[in-house]
């Protein structure tokens, strides 16, 4: 019943906090949508114009650094203009042509220049004597013949390798080493002669003792002459040869910073169809995977980049290029920029090169957004916890409001239940009393009529007792009941409670034991105690049936006073034990009615104890009777 009329004030008060909590759900969600599309237009533009203007700058530095390339350029010179471009430009490697785009360096087989000293006289002889009839000796002799009378076109290098060949063949080594010795002596004839100074080298290194003053001297000659690309440049696939031989021997890496860029150039040549780099001008892909060529310079230059190095000079070019927080540029061909938050074309110079830029931690769209959504769900959080808490006070007030209603109830139907018990039996005795009023004046009747004013003096007892307890419970309910505390003796309050008791229920010493166990005063509002302990009592006396045994004893605690209300009655289930201190609660309501009890007294005394900082407890065995304690502190 009570659940019934509970349930649509409940169902109501949900949807009054369900209905506006949806709906500022909804409108935050939508205000974080909209902030987020915002924010990042907003970003977007920002970005766009920052990246519009690294591409500018970076299209401007490329040309530049074009520029001076292209001024490295030395004509007629190529080796020396390919070793300045590699060691000085951000590129890994470079082919340089001729006007018409003609490879010139690395030169490739067709320009290798042949000397043929076979056609010579003095050459054959020396050759006849090593090869046919292998007279070593002799062929020594004849080469250094060749040597001494040196005739252009004979490589007198070439001579001197010969030399120390047969010096070799004869078994002579320490001759052959000396001889070998002397290539430093003799002017280089042409990249062939500078081929054959260095090809001596390499047999010295071989041919002397490792860490030798020779072997040291070869060594650094050798290293010295690998690096010159200025007076005497060696062929490309030779010089190549001569710094993969040198590492070999000498278990040394070398400084020759032009070694990997001479063997990419190669690379890329070997894989051409003819001589001639005939490409569009701008970045394209070569058939080498990750190098990338580049046209440039009148077809006079195609530079090789591999795609790291590409990727750092590109990046090199935009450093410095002031950025948003939380992004980074990034450079890749189209189709590689997975990661890029946008990017932007660098033009056909660049083919499929773009530059982007890309989130260094979290996406920054995202990043940006999440401050302002942060406040929408904090202010979303709150309304609605401020919702919830405001209808949780709501309900609450609606239960006590409830609760009181049904308490005015329950009282105006106990209070007319109540009172009309005494006042029809009051009526009741009333009426035969004034009807005895015409009968004659005998003993019997003026023993009936003694009987029954008794009668209605009990009644009268009772009903006053019933309204007094009425009377402080409304005060109470109300708060206005209030409390003189006053100091008191604990035995006169026992006993003052004791005196009523005893008018109103049995008159006798006999049917009350009053045990003092020891003298206290304590602080407390003297007629509402009494009032309590008269209610304990006159429960005990109630709820007690024959051979009534009421006991009432008082004692001090650890500075509490101890009043005890015992009783040999018919007792109280455990379960009904926790709840005889609920108001209006009553464990048999006929029983208690026709002994008199309307479900206030326990809850009066409960509330008069607790307001003087006290407790009240019972322990109680069904048909065994029941002990009401009351325990108040500060007992002195
Ligand atoms: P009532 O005026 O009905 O007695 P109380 O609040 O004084 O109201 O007591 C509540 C209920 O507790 C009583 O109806 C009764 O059932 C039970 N009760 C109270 N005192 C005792 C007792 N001494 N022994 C057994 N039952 C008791």
């Amino acid at each position: 019943m009570k659940t019934d009329r509970l349930a649509w004030p409940i169902l109501l008060l949900l949807l009054t906090v369900l209905i506006p909590s949806a709906g500022v759900m909804w409108m935050m969600r939508e205000a974080v949508r909209n902030v987020h599309v915002a924010t990042n237009q907003r970003l977007e533009e920002a970005y766009r114009l920052q990246l519009d203007q690294a591409a500018q700058m970076l299209k401007d530095r490329w040309e530049s650094q074009r520029t001076k390339i292209s001024e490295e350029v030395v004509d007629g010179r190529p080796a020396f203009s390919f070793s300045k471009i590699v060691s000085t430009a951000p590129v890994d490697s470079v082919v340089i042509c001729d006007e018409l785009g003609k490879v010139v360096y690395p030169e490739t087989d067709e320009a290798v220049e042949r000397i043929d000293s076979e056609t010579d006289p003095r050459w054959q002889l020396a050759s006849r004597l090593e090869f046919v009839e292998q007279k070593y000796h002799e062929a020594a002799e004849a080469y250094d013949a060749v040597i001494q009378n040196y005739m252009p076109p004979i490589d007198s290098l070439a001579a001197i390798l010969a030399k120390a060949r047969c010096l070799e063949k004869a078994g002579d080594q320490e001759a052959a080493i000396t001889v070998l010795k002397s290539v430093s002596d003799y002017s280089v004839n042409g990249a062939h002669g500078q081929y054959h100074r260095c090809a001596g080298y390499l047999r010295l290194l071989e041919l002397s003792k490792k860490n030798s003053s020779d072997w040291s001297d070869a060594s650094k000659k050798l290293e010295r002459e690998l690096l010159d690309y200025d007076e005497h440049p060696l062929r490309s696939h030779q010089r190549c040869f001569l710094m993969a031989e040198f590492q070999r021997l000498t278990g040394q890496a070398g400084n020759f910073p032009t070694k990997d860029a001479e063997t990419l150039a190669i690379q890329f040549l070997s894989r051409l169809s003819d001589a001639t780099v005939n490409l569009p001008p701008g970045l394209g892909p070569t058939s080498i995977p990750g190098v990338w060529q580049e046209h440039c310079e009148h077809k006079k230059l195609a530079l090789l980049h591999r795609s790291e190095t590409l990727e750092k000079n590109l990046l090199g070019l935009v450093e410095g290029h002031p950025l948003p927080a939380g992004v980074c540029f990034s450079v890749a061909p189209v189709g590689n920029m997975k990661d890029s938050l946008m990017d932007v074309s660098l033009g056909p110079k660049f083919g499929d090169w773009k530059l982007g830029l890309k989130a260094t931690g979290g996406n920054p769209f995202d990043e940006s957004s999440k401050h302002q959504n942060a406040v929408y769900v904090w202010i979303a959080a709150l309304t609605v916890a401020a919702t919830c808490v405001l209808a949780w006070l709501l309900l609450a007030t609606l239960r006590r409001r409830m609760k009181l209603a049904q308490l005015k109830n329950d009282l105006v139907a106990t209070v007319s239940h109540e009172l009309k018990t005494p006042l029809s039996s009051i009526r009741l005795l009333v009426d035969t009393l004034l009807q005895n009023g015409d009968k004659p004046d005998s003993e019997t009747n003026q023993r009936q009529t003694q009987e029954y004013l008794q009668l209605i003096s009990s009644e009268n007892t009772r009903l006053t007792r019933l309204i007094d307890n009425f009377l402080t419970f409304s005060r109470m309910e109300r708060g206005q009941q209030r409390f003189d505390l006053v100091r008191v003796e604990l035995r006169d309050l026992v006993e003052q409670a004791a005196g009523v008791f005893r008018d109103h229920c049995c008159e006798s010493d006999d049917c009350l034991s009053v045990q003092v166990a020891a003298s206290a005063v304590i602080s407390c509002d003297q007629d509402s105690m009494v009032t309590a302990i008269v209610n304990l009592l006159e429960n005990a006396w109630k709820y007690s049936d024959d051979e009534k045994r009421v006991e009432l004893t008082a004692d001090v605690a650890a500075d509490r006073a101890v009043i005890s209300v015992i009783d040999n009655g018919i007792g109280l289930t455990p379960r009904d034990a926790d709840r005889v201190f609920d108001r209006f609660y009553q464990v048999d309501q006929r029983v208690a009615r026709t002994r008199g009890g309307c479900g206030l007294g326990l809850s009066i005394v409960r509330s008069i104890v607790e307001a003087h900082g006290g407790t009240v407890k019972v322990k109680s065995q069904p048909d065994v009777g029941s002990t009401f304690t009351i325990q108040l502190p500060g007992a002195k």
